[in-house]
């Protein structure tokens, strides 16, 4: 099937994203020669790790330096992703990277955003320090965002922190509430007036693929349809423990196993695939090498609520509707399912116990 805005999407969903990747790069680099302004980047961080940045470094098929050098926009003489300004990898230093701001500012065509990191209370970010006529002058990262926000054409936040809050948001070792306040730009745009909808594209760190893919809708005009989380449907609106687990099979046989390297059903291992909706399972990392699940658990980082709500790592999944109030059905489908097919008893059984042990304590 050849690729078009319509079947774009459709397209996406259907295939791991290193697949689409590899398989249509060259229609989307056709289709990209067609898009007729040039688009305006701005990458700013927040309170981060930067391993989102580090994360996109990884891109696979096309590679990051195709998108920075040969994958061209329109008759721009371009590339794809090419920003004006990005912190971490910028080749400029100094005034002359911090012009790049004003100039993506002022940009004539679409002014795309990407965000990384999360957003702190007042003091916690200082994103620049310089002086100014002798006088010592300090940007805080909350403003810095609020001004590319107002401007952005395209908002997209990247990676756990700048969707959820993440690991910045976490809750302390004491269980205080986290001093720095840290939260998603969804949120503190809204708090602070701008009702400009994020994109958010969470995970930790983001999925180069998804990134990318996210890009070449935003280019090709394709309107990317979000849940109720912002996210884009096409990566996370299935359930992964219901729809796309290739462990899923031993699950439904009652196949557990206890430690990383063995064959079965990661489950019992504190697996939060059966509240996590992601495509990873689908997807994969590192050019479609593996994921989480193969080497270990999945920790649930596609999820608003991460870390805190998935803690700790290692615990079953337990009271699945109570607890997390997403994907209700999805284990307990697995589980009426296995019952009604003999099968799965290992699972009813250790949630069974677990439901009387609550029982007798109460
Ligand atoms: S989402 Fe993860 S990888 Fe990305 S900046 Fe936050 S902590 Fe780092
Ligand atoms: S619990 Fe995890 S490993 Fe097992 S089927 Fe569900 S998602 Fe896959
Ligand atoms: S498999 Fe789970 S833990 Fe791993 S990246 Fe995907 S959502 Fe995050």
């Amino acid at each position: 099937m050849k690729l078009s805005r319509r079947n774009f999407l459709k397209l996406v969903s259907a295939m791991g994203a290193s697949a689409f990747l590899t398989t249509y790069k060259a229609d989307l680099v056709k289709a990209l020669e067609e898009v007729k302004d040039y688009y305006h980047l701005c990458w700013i961080n927040g309170a981060s790790c930067t391993g989102c940045t580090i994360s996109f470094a990884q891109l696979g098929d096309p590679d990051l330096v195709s998108v920075l050098t040969d994958i061209l926009v329109g008759n721009s003489g371009l590339p794809m992703a090419l920003p004006d300004y990005m912190e971490t990898i910028h080749p400029a230093a100094g005034t002359v990277a911090e012009d790049g701001i004003e100039r993506w500012k002022n940009a004539k065509t679409t002014k795309i955003l990407v965000v990384e990191g999360a957003v702190q209370d007042p003091g916690f970010c200082t994103v620049h320090r310089g002086y100014e006529n002798g006088r010592l002058v300090e940007v805080d990262f909350r403003d810095r965002l609020l001004e590319c926000a107002k401007v952005a054409d395209v908002i997209i936040a990247v990676g756990q922190c700048a969707t959820f809050g993440g690991i910045p948001a976490a809750k302390p070792w004491d269980g205080e509430p986290n001093p720095t306040n840290a939260k998603g730009v969804q949120e503190f745009l809204y708090e602070n007036g701008i009702n400009k909808t994020v994109i958010n594209i969470p995970c930790c760190p983001v999925n180069p693929d998804h990134l990318i893919i996210v890009l070449s809708a935003v280019l090709l005009g394709v309107d990317i349809e979000l849940d109720e989380h912002n996210r884009p449907k096409m990566f996370f609106g299935r359930n992964m423990h219901k729809e796309i687990c290739p462990y899923r099979p031993y699950y439904d046989r009652g196949i557990f196993v206890t430690k990383p390297g063995e064959e079965g059903c990661r489950f019992k291992m504190g697996c939060k695939g059966p509240i996590c909706n992601t495509d990873c399972a689908l997807r994969k990392w590192n050019n479609g090498t593996s994921y989480c699940v193969e080497t270990n658990i999945c920790i649930g980082c596609a999820e608003p609520g991460w870390p805190d709500k998935f803690s700790p790592f290692y615990a079953e999944v337990p009271e699945l509707p109570k607890v997390f109030g997403v994907g209700a059905e999805t284990i307990g489908e697995g589980l009426l399912g296995a019952t009604l097919l003999g099968i799965g008893i290992h699972a009813v059984r250790h949630l069974g116990a677990k439901k009387h042990k609550k029982e007798e304590e109460e």
